[in-house]
């Protein structure tokens, strides 16, 4: 399968109508402290809900962004520029979709522009619209990159991922100092072995 054939993923499709309210919602997560054997209205829990409720805001962010509309805004007055720009040491702060368990972790992403550069800070806002959502990590690598190189379309795109998953540090099989190393190369990337490797010898 051609690598560059894919859906673009801007937005998953949620009808608003039938999204649940904060009261809902907050509801829910007093089931939740009820099913743990706690009273949830005792004082240090009764506020619980509300604070959940709000860090799942936070959390899950991203669906509420447009990864595209980030990128858009591009320059063309680069002298020429045609060489690697690489994004180090990112900071991912992610939830797992199987556990909503923390996903944390790095980012390194690369690019090769063809006549147009993005501003810097917007690739680091693109890694959180796809790590403030549920993921998998395979999953949230090729996003960035997919979308880096729909929107930009430079001669090539890298991004590495490299992270710890809670599900299996905290609970499940308990295997602290795991961690998980996703890559997805695209364009110049995957198509020069020069070129990954200058990309790898500067990320890692
Ligand atoms: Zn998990």
């Amino acid at each position: 399968m051609n690598p560059n054939v894919h859906m673009l993923d801007r937005r998953p499709p949620r009808a608003e109508t039938s999204r649940p309210s904060r009261t809902e919602v907050e509801a829910a997560v007093r089931t939740i402290i009820r099913w743990t054997g706690e009273d949830p209205d005792r004082d240090g829990l009764v506020e619980t809900p509300a604070r959940v409720t709000h860090s799942f805001e936070e959390f899950f962010s991203g669906y509420s962004q447009d990864p595209v509309a980030i990128l858009e805004k591009t320059f063309e007055e680069i002298e020429g520029y045609d060489e690697m720009s690489v994004l180090r040491d990112i900071r991912i702060e992610s939830h797992c979709e199987h556990h909503m368990a923390p996903i944390i972790g790095r980012a390194w992403v690369a690019y090769i522009p063809d006549g147009r550069v993005v501003g810097i800070s917007k690739l680091a806002r693109v890694v959180d619209v796809y790590a403030k959502r549920l993921q998998i990590q395979e999953k949230m690598t090729a996003q960035i990159a997919n979308t880096i190189n729909d929107v930009l379309k430079p001669q090539g795109v890298g991004v590495i991922i490299k992270a710890t998953h809670h599900c299996m540090t905290t609970r499940g099989v308990h295997k602290p100092g795991t961690d998980l190393v996703t890559s997805r190369m695209l364009g110049c990337f995957r198509d020069s072995a020069l070129t990954r490797q200058e990309f790898l010898g500067i990320a890692v």
